[in-house]
């Protein structure tokens, strides 16, 4: 093969687990200085660093790591900051799977969790024990899109004592960069708005370089890395967030308004509306763009919200978000299935709720369709 000399535009896709050395010599250089080389995919890959610097870069971090998806991200920063005897806090209100993964699989390694409850979010000593390490919230709830004042919830953990680990799947860098309100680490689904076009399960997490150091041990001895092509999708999708950040909260804006107007919505969930408890909040930390996700409520009846999804052509029914193409989804039934039912329903998650992810198609079109199925109930 001719030794390419160009430099491509776009990064190639370094589809190897292993890199090979010349001799001795040269393995003895990585290990002086594993930041310039590259050994076992692992440990680290092009690809993978091109993506955690991309995130690093609009999250105002001084590192990140990428991992195999948003649930391992999570799992790696309360490895980070809690060990065995350890107790974290977690709000109440938050991705399903997020509290199963503490409440079910680490408490078996010995790490406790209590939930917060969500009018103690700013005032949690009572929960607090001299083994709390940490406190791990969204900075937009799913799916109700409670908005959190980072800024104040930091000074309140750093009070305390503790790290404050913030989620920012829903809302993304461009809305809000929680480690320059005091956060100590952030966290993404990938899966998510990062990569954008739902063909991707990919994590992150960014922080310090202290932090990161830690970060990149537990993902590398735990194998919780993200594969070359991966990685590589999703940093090509990173390259368009902020465009189309800003195109779901135009879409998503105008679509909250109609549903708020629609006499078979009963409740609309959306952080741009001045309706909303924390729309002050939301429009002062996220500068004005208020992201593409949004939940309503219609009658507490399964059968009406059947007839919904079946009347949607091209907006579809997947229990995941955040890709250019609008979906709907149901919580009660999807990412809060797991979910003590009690739990659920004190939180407002009912069978009438339901949880759109708007995309970044035409307005009018996902007006049309959404107000046609509306509009058959
Ligand atoms: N965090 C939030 C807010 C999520 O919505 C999800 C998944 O829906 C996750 C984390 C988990 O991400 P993943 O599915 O990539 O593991």
């Amino acid at each position: 093969m001719k030794p390419v000399q160009s430099k491509p535009k776009a990064t190639p896709i370094y589809q190897t687990s292993v890199f090979s050395f010349e001799d001795l010599n040269e393995l003895e250089a990585y290990f002086e200085a594993p930041a310039n080389r590259y050994m076992y995919s692992r440990y680290g890959n092009p690809n993978s660093d091109e993506l955690a610097q991309e995130v690093a870069q609009l999250e105002k971090a001084q590192d990140a790591v990428v991992t195999s998806s948003g649930t391992s991200a999570i799992l790696t920063s309360v490895l980070t900051f809690c060990r065995s005897g350890d107790h974290l806090l977690c709000s109440e209100e938050i991705y399903g799977g997020s509290a199963v993964l503490l409440q079910e699989e680490l408490s078996r390694l010995g790490i406790e969790v209590t939930f917060v409850k969500k009018e103690d979010t700013y005032s949690f000593e009572d929960y607090c024990t001299p083994q709390t390490k940490m406190f791990l919230t969204e900075t937009m709830t799913n799916p109700l899109l409670t908005v959190h004042d980072i800024r104040r919830l930091a000074r309140e953990c750093h009070q305390a004592g503790l790290k404050l680990v913030i989620d920012n799947t829903f809302a993304t860098p461009v809305i809000t960069t929680p480690l320059t309100l005091g956060a100590d680490l952030v966290l993404h689904s990938v899966t998510k708005y990062l990569s954008g076009h739902s063909d991707v399960t990919a994590g992150v997490i960014a922080g310090s370089n202290q932090v990161i150091k830690r970060v990149r041990e537990i993902v590398i001895r735990y194998g919780l890395n993200l594969s070359p092509f991966d990685s590589w999708l999703a940093s090509r999708g990173v390259k368009t967030l902020r465009l189309r950040m800003k195109q779901h909260s135009e879409n998503a804006m105008k679509i909250a308004e109609t549903l708020s107007n629609h006499h078979k919505v009963k409740h609309v969930y959306y952080p741009g509306l001045r309706t909303h408890p924390d729309y002050t909040l939301a429009k002062q930390q996220g500068h004005d763009l208020f992201g593409g996700m949004l939940s309503f409520q219609i009658e507490d009846d399964r059968d009406k919200v059947n007839t919904l999804f079946q009347q949607l052509e091209h907006i579809v029914f997947a229990p995941s978000l955040a890709g250019v193409q609008t979906s709907i989804s149901h919580p009660l039934s999807t990412s809060h299935r797991s979910i003590d039912p009690e739990q659920c329903q004190k939180l407002n998650i009912t069978e009438g709720l339901i949880r759109l992810s708007v995309g970044i198609e035409e307005y009018d079109v996902l007006e049309q369709e959404l107000l046609h199925a509306l509009n058959q109930l």
